[in-house]
């Protein structure tokens, strides 16, 4: 197999270039101040041609080994390959809509892609373990490819237990509980510097993440090309909150551009909890960040309070677009894709909810529209709270069961 022709990192901001490693997880030192820190991106010693792109959009990352970071083969648990499920909305008419469903992952979400690059980096520098701040997903995903690699994990979590607490603590790993995201990042800090831990998770505000994480989703924007018949989506609706899954498939995209493979670019549209919305709010005042107050939201995953610059260079260059999405906004998609047969976890269904909108951005009419599902929904908030109904076992409580059923979808 090719090897990773990755070759240093970039300032996403000013453009500073640095070596390939260390990567530098804390942002750009160049152009770093006490507001504002700027994500790095990795750079590639491109291949001449595309030869690299397989020709079938199956399991496995190290299939676009070129141009991705490094990575360990034997790390790879059959990420990505997830299947696009055509998703026809009679509201949008024959527009042509489709779901990528990333909950059919090792670990049930897209974090794994993103995973396998950082526990391969782990390997590489010779780190003594991984950390991750996370609420869930993140956290669950980290400890799987750490077991993998053989490196011990400390997993770092919110009071707000995860969903599915036994899985996220079915790795082996350390998994604790603390009392709020300061202290958590606090510790996370300490074991980086001090045990020489190598960071999963964010460590700045602004958020800066891992530089080689989000490159594992540009594999998402191959997948997508060839899974449409060697077509481009006019607009791709993805969940965000720090924005490296929706940096990671703009990029993606734009090296298939690149090499002339597409002649456009999609639009990335940023599907950001109403209760905060940083990204969306970055955009509207022309600044890399913006800050706001954060009120609860369910998808407390992505309610974040300070954007990524990463977020704002895939929205500018693709003239793609922030949407903030109301809680129930989220529900109602999310119920819409169970009854068509796919259950995902409510921050996933923000970008079902945010291509709902479709009709008044303008768009559906030039491409087919997608929805990046995250997560599957066994991992939601509710998961284990919602009894089933009890009968006694005769035929006449089965009746009247089907026939309050009946009534309740009427209703
Ligand atoms: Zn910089």
């Amino acid at each position: 197999m090719t090897k990773s022709t990755a070759n240093g990192q970039r300032c996403l901001y000013c453009g500073a270039t640095y070596p390939l490693y260390p990567p530098l997880a804390t942002g750009c030192p160049a152009c770093a101040t006490d507001n504002f820190k700027s994500s790095l991106e990795v750079t590639y010693d491109y291949p001449e041609s595309a030869a690299w792109l397989p020709d079938q959009p199956l399991p496995g990352l190290t299939r676009y080994a070129p141009l991705l970071p490094p990575l360990v083969e034997r790390l790879s648990m059959g990420e990505g390959g997830t299947p696009l499920v055509a998703h026809p909305v009679r509201e949008l008419g024959d527009a042509e809509i489709y779901i990528k469903d990333e909950g059919r992952n090792p670990t049930w979400s897209h974090k794994d892609r993103l995973n396998l690059a950082v526990s391969s980096t782990a390997l590489a520098v010779e780190a003594a373990g991984v950390v991750a701040a996370s609420s869930g997903n993140h956290g669950a995903s980290a400890a799987a490819y750490a077991s993998r690699a053989g490196l011990p994990a400390v997993i770092l979590t919110t009071p707000r237990p995860p969903a599915v607490a036994s899985f996220v603590q079915a790795y082996g790993q350390t998994v604790v509980a603390v009392p709020d995201v300061e202290t958590r990042w606090t510790l996370m800090e300490r074991l980086v510097e001090e045990f020489d831990y190598h960071p999963a998770s964010n460590q700045t505000i602004p958020p800066t993440n891992h530089p080689f994480g989000a490159e594992n989703y540009k594999t998402i924007a191959y997948e997508l090309y060839l899974q449409l018949g060697r077509r481009v989506p006019e607009a791709v609706f993805v969940p965000t909150g720090y924005a490296e899954l929706l940096f990671g498939v703009h990029k993606g995209f734009r090296e298939l551009l690149h090499y002339g493979l597409i002649d456009r670019l999609p639009r990335m549209m940023a599907c950001e909890p109403a209760a905060g919305a940083p990204l969306k709010r970055a955009l509207e005042l022309g600044q890399p960040v913006a800050y706001v107050d954060t009120g609860p939201s369910n998808a407390y995953a992505i309610a974040v309070p300070v954007n990524s610059y990463r977020g704002v260079v895939a929205v500018q260059e693709s003239d793609g677009a922030a949407l903030a999405i109301t809680d129930e906004e989220m529900v109602a998609a999310q119920r819409q894709l169970s009854r068509a047969g796919m259950w995902v976890e409510l921050s996933a269904a923000i970008s079902m909810a945010g291509l709902l909108h479709a009709r008044e951005l303008g768009l559906g009419r030039r491409g087919p529209l997608v929805a990046i599902s995250t997560s599957s929904g066994f991992k939601d908030h509710t998961v284990g709270q919602t009894p089933i109904p009890r009968i006694d076992g005769s035929w006449e409580a089965l009746l009247e069961m089907l026939e309050k059923k009946a009534h309740h979808d009427d209703a």
